[in-house]
């Protein structure tokens, strides 16, 4: 028998120590309001002595559906760490002023008044001499989510700045979903994950990328769900699938759309669902490869009204204008005859056969060799995607590539052709946002109080009511999304495509021939002139060539590292445009080293506050003040309030006391902390939030009776419907508070139609310039050589051990990691070039070199370089970081417009830089180049 062992005594010095560590005097909720979206993990935060000393997760989300797993714990190994953070060196506490050059790293500590005065005094100088569009303030998702938007842009959208589209900064867009659905943010909740029978991991690594949900993908396998990988490297989500499908880089669309084949060829198509849900159904006249329009067949008929052929009444009909076909039967195949209002007959023919025919270039043995996956896994994939439930999570991955939007739609197309949308456990997954209307609203109410929010939701009731009354097919999604086409919503943005080619160098740079698909029929110039001259993104050329930037502002984000060619072009092009450069920031940033003044924020828990409030954890999450703010930091609020103020003040002295925004309204300096604030009413952080709460509970998008304090008390509440926030509509299903939530539901359940031209998913895009680039329908293009003529393409991703850059330099993160930058590179790639591992290499194409570790791994795919976006400039040699290397293209069809959906709307279609695909060579530091 094993002799027994004495318990380890507990009376010792270090069970005491141990013990302390666990000693708090209070505890607050919490959670991270940064980009780790989905965020809202819920944590309890514990201070002692007025510090943060721990955090945990807290479990408390509710079971919602019996048999499907909770979505407890949430967290990961950065939020684990941030309350280190917030006492790190990197932390901006003070204000500061510029000593040094710009970028040189000398500051001098000034005071809030200071600062303020100098930033009001440029903004007026600049509102006086160019208007206020030539202050920029630069869109950011930030450190606290659209909360940061909303609070810190009050100053600026009332001024009438320029504010920069937070989509064209990032680009987390997707644009083949926005192509096909007219939306481009389903979002799952994540348990409903649990139900799928097939997932498809495709394009996206959640192990890195959503590491508190990643337990549900674990817990489908349990439930017999099959996990496939769809990637060229070896991610660590593909370790824990069943199958791993090493694609190509930037082949997606041969494979899907040889999936898609497959499932024509073999009967496999769910034809109901086809001809009810999309427009593959609808008639393309064969002369001019055009829809046939009511305005083809009469005089006055209108040109987004569509038609098919009823295999029923052996007729061509109009198609409804919903997705209820009634007793309609649209024919997919064969061809007929219309005759047109001017006498003429020509050929029409169904999108369907129009797809047809150009699958027949994706048989399984020919995609094989542009996309490498094996001709029988290709075929085994599309019986299975056919036959079971599919869900596709899909990551922001593709759409930063040149030709992402054809591989989307490829893979829209697949999910169409499988009747996979719309039900549980079924569809594509990207993200969204909203939900949290009080937010939204803050801006257009005339006082503070319930009552004055009852008076804007009846009255935008009543606005609803009587557009919904002159069309019945219309829905109050569409009518939102076209109020927010005509820029009503409150989010008020400007592309950035307009500001990078006036005043950021990037015109030359998108007009080389090489870097663009030969597609392209004419220089890049032409199409953007055409795009202006038809009038498609009127308004949005902002600042204009003749107003030229001068203040700029960024709140929150880190614009040196994430903008698409980097330091190399903004430093050169933008900055000395500048007069003044102002970052808000609660840690040094590569951007704030190289601004004028630098503003100290006090990011969560100095402050209440909410992260991003999404479908995919469906609760809104408190991250409450539990310490105070550090420093002289302030938040985003108290800045807005206190530019307000400064602003009247400084501009009465020069005798300023109104202007006219940018909407031709006049705009009163002189009472402009009165007016955003409500006459002092909503000063207070609490206050503001307290009311965007119980403005919410009021519209019903969270229990009623919700208020700052009840949240104190439980730390979340699941949302109880969607609002009225554009991207919460595009959800598209009720929410329910058993089930989890799968988008698309309206449109498979109500037969409510899509926000699309056609009102249905779009797989043809008539436009002109898609009918020239062959795009019309989904197709697979080799990318172009963006960057040169290199043999590596370089791919990235979210990083496994930062919030974009934010945790890299922490020290518990830095102790576990390599503790600088690195890049992966296949071990025979690296062995043909001489570089070891853990070597120091320069990477290079036609436009920059990096030195950086390499990171020798057989995961990564031969020909592929993945460098993980998690670090700052500054922790490169020069500062050099990898966003050098990218040219910062986007594509010229992203300019089209004018064309039903393709037309601009914050956060949605427009112009979106890539960074995936750009070529590159490595060599061992220290060597000359080839
Ligand atoms: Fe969750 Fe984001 Fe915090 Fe990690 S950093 S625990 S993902 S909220």
């Amino acid at each position: 028998m094993a002799e027994q062992l004495e318990p380890p005594s507990t009376s010792g010095k270090w069970a005491n120590g141990y013990r302390n560590r666990w000693k708090w005097d209070k505890m607050a909720w919490g959670t991270h309001c940064v980009d780790c979206y989905p965020t809202n993990c819920s944590y309890r935060v514990y201070v002692r002595d007025g510090r943060v000393v721990r955090e945990e997760p807290a479990g408390n989300f509710q079971t919602i559906e019996e048999g499907v797993p909770d979505m407890n714990p949430s967290g990961c190994q950065k939020g684990a760490q941030w309350s280190q953070m917030l006492y790190g060196k990197e932390r901006v506490l003070h204000p500061l002023r510029r000593t040094g050059e710009r970028g040189e790293g000398r500051f001098e500590r000034v005071s809030w008044d200071d600062a303020l005065t100098e930033i009001a005094d440029a903004m007026l100088d600049a509102i006086q001499e160019s208007g206020p569009e030539s202050i920029v303030r630069i869109g950011t998702p930030g450190e606290g989510g659209t909360q940061t938007m909303i609070l810190a842009g009050a100053v600026f959208n009332r001024l009438g700045t320029t504010s920069t589209d937070v989509q064209s900064e990032i680009n987390d867009f997707n644009p083949g979903l926005y192509i096909t659905f007219g939306r481009f943010d389903p979002a799952h909740s994540n348990d409903d994950w649990f139900h799928s029978e097939q997932l498809l991991i495709w394009a996206n690594n959640p192990a890195y990328g959503s590491i508190p949900w990643y337990h549900f993908i674990a817990e489908a396998r349990y439930n017999g769900t099959e996990v496939v990988t769809i990637a060229p490297d070896y991610s660590p989500s593909a370790i824990h699938g069943d199958y791993f499908v090493p694609v190509r880089i930037g082949s997606d669309a041969a494979l899907a759309l040889s999936m898609c084949r497959v499932i024509v060829d073999e009967g496999l198509v769910d034809e109901a669902f086809v001809r009810e849900q999309t427009d593959l159904g609808l008639l393309v006249r064969a002369d001019n490869g055009r829809f046939l329009r009511q305005c083809d067949l009469q005089q006055d008929g209108a040109a987004d009204v569509f038609h098919i052929f009823d295999t029923r009444s052996g007729e061509i009909v109009e198609a409804p204008r919903t997705l209820d076909l009634g007793e309609l039967e649209p024919a997919l195949e064969g061809s007929y005859r219309a005759r047109l209002s001017d006498g003429a007959e020509v050929e029409v023919v169904p999108v369907f056969a129009l797809l047809q025919r150009r699958l027949a270039d994706y048989a399984p043995e020919d995609a094989s060799a542009s996309c490498g996956v094996h001709p029988d896994t290709i075929r085994d994939l599309a019986r299975k995607a056919a036959r079971r439930r599919t869900m596709i999570l899909l990551g922001w991955t593709l759409g930063k590539s040149y030709h992402g939007d054809l591989m989307e739609r490829a893979i829209c197309l697949l999910l169409a052709l499988t009747g996979n949308w719309g039900k549980h456990g079924a569809g594509v997954r990207s993200w969204a946002v909203g939900m949290f209307d009080g937010q939204y609203l803050l801006g257009s109410k005339p006082r503070a109080g319930q009552e004055a929010t009852k008076e804007v939701f009846e009255g935008q009731n009543a606005m609803l009511k009587a557009l919904l009354s002159q069309d019945p097919t219309l829905t109050e999604e569409i009518v939102v999304a076209e109020m927010s086409y005509q820029g009503a919503f409150p989010l008020r943005m400007t592309p950035s495509a307009f500001f990078w080619y006036h005043h950021c160098g990037y015109g030359e740079v998108w007009n080389k021939a090489g870097w663009n698909d030969p597609s392209m029929k004419r220089s890049f110039d032409d199409y953007v002139k055409e795009a202006v001259e038809k009038g498609w993104w009127k308004g949005m050329d902002r600042p204009s060539q003749d107003a030229p930037p001068r203040v700029l502002f960024e709140i929150g984000g880190n614009l040196l590292r994430r903008q698409r060619g980097g330091q190399r072009m903004l430093l050169e092009h933008l900055w000395p445009k500048l007069r003044l450069i102002v970052s808000m920031d609660w840690r040094m940033s590569t951007t704030g080293l190289h601004s004028d003044i630098l503003l100290p924020a006090p990011q969560p828990p100095g402050y209440p506050h909410f992260p991003y409030t999404t479908p995919d954890v469906m609760n809104l999450t408190l991250s409450d003040r539990a310490v105070e703010p550090a420093g002289e930091s302030r938040s985003e609020w108290q800045f807005s309030l206190m530019l307000a103020k400064k602003l009247a003040e400084r501009g009465k002295a020069r005798g300023l006391v109104e202007m006219v925004n940018d909407m031709g309204e006049t705009v009163r300096l002189d009472t402009l902390y009165e007016d955003i604030s409500f006459d002092g009413a909503l000063a207070d952080d609490d206050a503001v939030f307290d009311e965007m709460i119980r403005d919410s509970a009021l519209m019903g998008t969270i229990p009623p009776d919700t208020t700052l304090e009840t949240l104190r008390e439980k730390g979340s509440v699941r949302f109880t419907g969607l609002g009225r926030s554009p991207m919460a509509l595009a959800q598209a299903s009720d929410i329910y508070p058993n089930e989890t939530h799968t988008p698309f539901r309206w449109q498979t359940e109500k037969k409510e139609p899509f926000p699309t031209l056609t009102r249905r998913a779009q797989f043809y895009i008539d436009h002109e310039w898609f009918l020239e680039a062959g795009e019309e329908l989904p197709a697979h293009k080799e990318a172009p050589a963006q960057g040169g003529d290199h043999p590596f393409q370089i791919t990235s991703g979210h990083p496994r051990w930062s919030v974009n850059s934010m945790c890299s330099t922490s020290r518990i993160i830095m102790g576990t990691t390599r503790g600088e930058p690195v890049i992966h590179i296949n071990d025979r790639d690296a062995a043909a070039r001489g570089i070891e591992n853990g070597q120091e290499i320069r990477v290079f194409n036609d436009v920059a070199e990096v030195i950086v570790q390499a990171r020798v791994t057989p995961a990564a795919q031969p020909g592929q370089l993945i460098m993980y976006n998690g670090f700052e400039p500054y922790q490169f040699k020069g500062w050099q970081d990898f966003s050098n290397l990218e040219p910062g293209m986007v594509k010229w069809l992203h300019f089209a417009g004018g064309y039903g959906h393709l037309r601009y709307r914050a956060l949605h279609w427009q112009p979106i830089p890539i960074d995936r695909g750009v070529r590159a060579d490595v060599a061992p530091a220290g060597s000359e180049p080839a």
